[in-house]
């Protein structure tokens, strides 16, 4: 079974609300037995299909980002940026924004790519989170469970835990 955005579900189902959708997107992203449908590199392409709609007219590096949550929903996300650069979002916030305006606020992994556009595959790297969108999965995350997934291939990628790549953090806890 194809993974199934929250926009896709929302465009099919425009009578019934938003967390509707999501409850009938996480029954449709489960087996019969229970457990999710949505494997790693299944999780890789729908960053890679995020990236596609990359605003980035400045640098020319596109970012795509698939964020799953607890309820077993994909929600995606792309860089945006802007002309006086500093409203530009992350593709990785664009994913958390939308999964937290809809409802969603536990997080199991988020898979992140990026490279220059036109790039050959090749020379794809691995494509780390910045400060601000560490800071941000902090927010929603638990650092020793959050998985980050930085790809170059649906076959070719690292996984860190959050606490790896953002240590001694400041959250709530320390409120
Ligand atoms: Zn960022």
């Amino acid at each position: 079974m194809e993974a199934v955005t929250v926009m896709e579900a929302v465009t099919v189902m425009e009578a019934v609300t938003v967390m509707e959708a999501v409850t009938v997107m996480e029954a449709s992203n489960k087996r019969e037995d229970g457990t999710r449908l949505m494997e790693d590199k299944e999780l890789i392409r729908e960053a890679y299909k995020a990236q596609k709609y990359s605003y980035s007219p400045y640098s020319g590096f596109q970012v795509g980002a698939a964020l799953l949550g607890k309820s077993g929903c994909v929600y995606t996300g792309c860089n945006i940026e802007n002309a006086a650069y500093s409203p530009t979002n992350c593709a990785e916030r664009t994913a958390f924004f939308k999964a937290v305006s809809v409802g969603e606020r536990e997080f199991e992994k988020i898979v992140i790519v990026g490279n220059k556009e036109g790039g050959l595959d090749e020379e794809r790297d691995y494509c780390a989170p910045c400060g601000v969108c560490r800071q941000v999965m902090a927010e929603f995350c638990n650092p020793k469970e959050f998985m980050v997934l930085l790809a170059k291939s649906e076959t070719d990628y690292r996984t860190y835990r959050l606490e790896e790549l953002f240590p001694l953090s400041f959250s709530k806890d320390n409120l």
